[in-house]
């Protein structure tokens, strides 16, 4: 195998791999130079008459300009969104909706290509997550959705189920048009009609969807995406004449979404930030572990709400694990997002890159010790090598503070007592992962971490049917599968 070699019995690997070049074509990406607001059922120019930018992070270069909606803007996305939901959405029956929803699921298979491609050029993630993660995820989410929509009497047995009205929902820009699927479909499979807003930096495959809705025929109206950033956002959530607020994004708008909307009878779901414990002890498969903790913190450049961004390695095989993770750190290819070999793409922003810059700085001002990958990286647009720190504290910021980024804070344990008492020890409890041979163990550690999804021996696995959501600062409400119906419902 080219460029591996033995030495001491662990392989060495050369971090180029030299692989040929394998990019992905751009010419399926059909993006305009201009994008305005997607409002009932068309294409309108914004109030504010301002666009902004949105680049292509691996390279810096302009992809399109975007509409910036402001509060007249907002206040008309509302007001279709509330007539739609009067006049035609309520009114239509379950299998209808049904039959847009699933109509949606296979456009989006349709374009699959096309909406992997630019969801790469806009976000800077891999070609390979996007085409085989985020694009056929979102379509089974709006499948997975259809299959609900005449069947809520099912779900709700005698609880009378009834849609809540407008729904506004703000997404963030690690996995736009995933998230975009995951706050669509169960509004409409349960009667609610959108208005949506994707991430300043992360517009692109949500303007898309919307060419995909209009195509789908959907009533005019129901939904609404209309671009912005913050100011943006909070428009939506203060607007008076929406029932639903669904939010995901960082803790901190979390809080300020939950002031804004105390006091209302506005229902809520915020998916937030978190800090997840990878946790490894001595009887696990230790390939498969170290395999699990790289996917864990360096899938989509650590950009993951439940990334698993803290590892404890049980103390008789810290040794090891670490000389594993290095060396399979060595052979991860980082650069080009659309290249089909990357695994590492770009960092989404330059202000993301800045976050991670500070936080590396910290860490090594607390007196962990910094390992990165020795790979190159391009000269333009953002790029941060694949991260571990050792030597860290419990109580040091890059152990208690979601980094969003391809950085991992490594620390040992000896009992299950102390890992489970560490691994709780955040503000956060979204998600976390156990690498055991023994099921009880497994058992035991599910029932006392502190944390919405827990895998076990595997990571960051999703699927529509299974619920996701946050303990603590990391959020409320549960998005996907049943769960997620309930939470646009009146029942
Ligand atoms: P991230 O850390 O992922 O950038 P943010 O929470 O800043 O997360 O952004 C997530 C989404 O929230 C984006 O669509 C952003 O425009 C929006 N947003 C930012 N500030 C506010 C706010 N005050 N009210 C509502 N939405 C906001």
């Amino acid at each position: 195998m080219a460029g591996v070699k033995k030495n001491n019995l662990r392989l060495k690997f050369d971090s180029s791999r030299n692989l040929a070049p394998a990019p992905e074509s751009k010419s399926i990406a059909n993006i305009a130079d201009r994008y305005d607001l997607f409002i009932n059922g068309k294409f309108e120019k914004p109030s504010s008459k301002k666009y902004f930018d949105t680049i292509n992070p691996a390279t810096e270069e302009k992809l399109s300009s975007v509409a910036e909606a402001n509060n007249a803007d907002v206040n008309k996305a509302v007001s279709a969104a509330r007539t739609a939901y009067e006049k035609v959405w309520k009114k239509t029956s379950a299998k209808e909706r049904a039959k847009y929803i699933y109509r949606i699921a296979r456009m989006i298979q349709e374009r699959a290509r096309e909406l992997a491609v630019i969801e790469t050029l806009d976000g800077g993630k891999p070609i390979r997550e996007s085409r085989d993660f985020d694009v056929p995820t979102a379509a089974n989410h709006f499948f997975y959705y259809a299959g609900w929509a005449d069947k809520l009497e099912y779900a709700f047995p005698n609880k009378n189920p009834q849609p809540l009205g407008v729904a506004g929902q703000i997404i963030p820009w690690n996995f736009p048009l995933l998230m975009a699927a995951w706050k669509i479909a169960p509004a409409l499979a349960t009667g609610n009609t959108v208005v949506l807003k994707p991430a300043e930096t992360t517009p692109l495959t949500a303007l898309k969807l919307a060419e995909i809705i209009q195509e789908a025929d959907l009533p005019p109206g129901v939904v609404n995406i209309i671009t912005g950033a913050g100011a943006t956002g909070a428009a939506i959530v203060n607007h008076p004449d929406i029932n639903k607020i669904a939010f995901t994004g960082s803790t901190d708008v979390g809080k300020i979404i939950q002031r804004a909307v105390a006091g209302s009878d506005k229902k809520v779901t915020l998916e937030l930030g978190g800090k997840a414990a990878n946790i490894i002890f001595d009887d696990a498969p230790l390939d498969q572990a170290v395999e699990g903790v790289i996917n864990g913190i360096f899938f989509n450049q650590g950009h993951v709400c439940c990334a698993g961004s803290r590892l404890f390695v049980q103390e008789s095989v810290y040794k090891i694990v670490l000389q594993k993770l290095k060396d399979r750190m060595e052979s991860l290819i980082v650069g080009n997002p659309m290249d089909k070999n990357t695994d590492v793409g770009a960092i989404n922003s330059r202000q993301q890159l800045e976050v991670i810059h500070k936080y590396l700085k910290i860490g090594q001002q607390e007196g962990a010790e910094m390992f990165q990958s020795s790979c190159a990286i391009p000269k333009k647009g953002f790029y941060c090598r694949p991260t571990i720190f050792t030597n860290v504290a419990q109580s040091n910021r890059i152990a208690q503070e979601e980094i969003f980024g391809p950085v991992l804070a490594i620390q040992t344990f000896r009992t299950e007592d102390e890992v489970i008492e560490k691994a709780n020890n955040t503000p956060f409890g979204l998600s976390a992962g156990v690498w055991t041979d023994k099921g009880s163990k497994i058992f035991n550690m599910t029932s006392k971490l502190r944390a919405g999804v827990i895998w076990a021996n595997t990571y960051n696995k999703f699927d529509p049917v299974s619920p996701f959501g946050g303990y603590k600062e990391s959020g409320f409400g549960r998005e996907g599968g049943l769960h997620g119906l309930g939470a646009y419902l009146k029942v």
